[in-house]
């Protein structure tokens, strides 16, 4: 592989998150996020060449934020026209049940990206969007999408089916797909490379707690249970988003409260988790207000944890003996109680956590059970953003190969001639 960098976009409805990297040691060159586009207070921070550029200014769309992202890499020192980019890697959230491999973009994959919006109308309109400002100002480069559903595409059907009505699950197109797949297949891999086994031998649940937040069970290196479902609101306790919830609160809410559908909406997604019980989504600021004897605060912390542990509970027996349990992801990198809660008194399942090691301040993959614990529990910096240029650059070699073969054998055909 030669040591061309890729470029990875993270397009969302008002901001871009983009890094440049090279894919074989995960080195970053430059990276940044342009915020708040289409309002009048628009802003980039770009890290790149060993200096930070901030800059406000109104940024109408997602050209014009790439635009002002194109002009900082050359600031800093990378030229994106001529930095040899091997490829752009998109992160897609929803590929529905139409994309369920990291695949090369044309103009019928942006529709379809479209199409899939009522799946995901937050994130696939905004992804479309990104993908299209980037084909306009590097038409030359293959562009590939990654789909945060795909490693889940194939959850065993008894854990992918909600149990209602199954002609309206099937017109609808109702099924558990799962999300933050990307990190779990990621994290999951680094996990097995540090027990020192092949993701084929091991169990594992995953932990990847940001600001959302998902569970995984993996046997063997395939998924067969997620937290998240048709949507990213199911499951755990989440920065602002509520997770499980009796569906029979929605209609209740309509009739007694007088919400509409966009409020209840708004109520799920952006109101609740730890917002909507303590006021605050960064769990940084829920320690605080714990520290500060603040009792809302400290309920959302044990509904938090309560909701970590059922899943626990459940993926154990789900998949009958763990191997390995990882944290991943703001919350699971950078939280030590959270870890040493989710995972208190169970060590007759073999699950222990080493205070010491859960307390380190170390940043790098690394074990915090004992040294002779049964399930080694580990923490697991994810990056996405790897897992996702090498993905765009396995698809875009193949795709080289591919194209090599056939003019190889139109060539072969020509040569060999009609005669033959
Ligand atoms: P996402 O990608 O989902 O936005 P991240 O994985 O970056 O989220 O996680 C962001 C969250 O991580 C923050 O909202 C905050 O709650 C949490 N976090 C970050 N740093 C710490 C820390 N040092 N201690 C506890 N929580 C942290």
């Amino acid at each position: 592989m030669s040591n061309n960098p890729v470029l990875v976009v993270n397009s969302g409805s008002s901001s871009i998150k983009y890094r440049l990297l090279e894919p074989d040691t995960g080195a970053v060159a430059a990276s940044g996020l342009v915020e708040r586009i289409g309002e009048p207070d628009g802003a980039i921070e770009h890290h790149g060449g060993g200096r930070t550029l901030t800059q406000r200014k109104p940024i109408p769309d997602h050209t014009a934020g790439l635009q002002l992202a194109f002009a900082k890499f050359a600031e800093t020192g990378h030229d994106l026209a001529d930095a040899g980019i091997r490829v752009v890697g998109h992160r897609v959230v929803h590929g529905g049940e139409v994309f369920y491999r990291p695949t090369l973009i044309d103009d019928r994959v942006v529709t379809t990206i479209r199409e899939l919006s009522s799946l995901a109308p937050l994130h696939n309109p905004a992804n479309a969007l990104g993908i299209e400002a980037v084909r306009t100002l590097l038409p030359d480069i293959p562009q590939v999408a990654v789909f945060d559903t795909a490693f889940f595409h194939n959850l065993p059907d008894a854990a992918k089916t909600y149990a209602i009505d199954a002609e309206v699950a099937d017109t609808h197109g109702i099924r558990r797909y799962g999300f933050h797949g990307t990190s779990h297949e990621y994290v999951s891999g680094r996990a097995a490379q540090l027990v020192g086994r092949a993701a084929e031998s091991v169990n594992q649940i995953v932990f990847h707690l940001g600001n959302g937040a998902s569970a995984s069970a993996i046997r063997g290196g395939r998924p067969v249970d997620t937290t998240m479902g048709l949507t990213p609101l199911e499951g755990l306790v989440m920065g602002t988003r509520s997770g499980d919830l009796d569906p029979g609160i929605i209609p209740h809410l309509m009739r007694t409260a007088g919400l509409d559908i966009d409020d209840i909406d708004r109520l799920l997604n952006r109101d609740s988790g730890l917002r909507g019980m303590a006021g605050v989504n960064d769990f940084r600021e829920l320690r605080r207000l714990i520290g500060e004897g603040d009792r809302a605060a400290r309920l959302a912390y044990d509904v938090y944890i309560h909701r970590l542990r059922r899943y626990l509970g459940a993926y154990l027996v789900g998949l009958g003996a763990v191997d390995v349990i990882t944290f991943t992801a703001g919350v699971g990198e950078n939280a030590p109680d959270v870890r040493a809660d989710t995972l208190a008194g169970l060590s007759r399942f073999g699950i222990a956590v080493d205070p010491e090691r859960n307390t380190a301040e170390d940043r790098s993959a690394r074990f915090i059970s004992p040294p002779d614990a049964e399930v080694a529990v580990l923490v697991v910096p994810t990056n996405e953003e790897l897992a996702i240029a090498r993905a765009a650059v396995a698809v875009a070699e193949r795709t080289r190969a591919t194209d090599s073969d056939m003019r190889a054998s139109s060539t072969d055909e020509r040569s060999a001639g009609p005669a033959a």
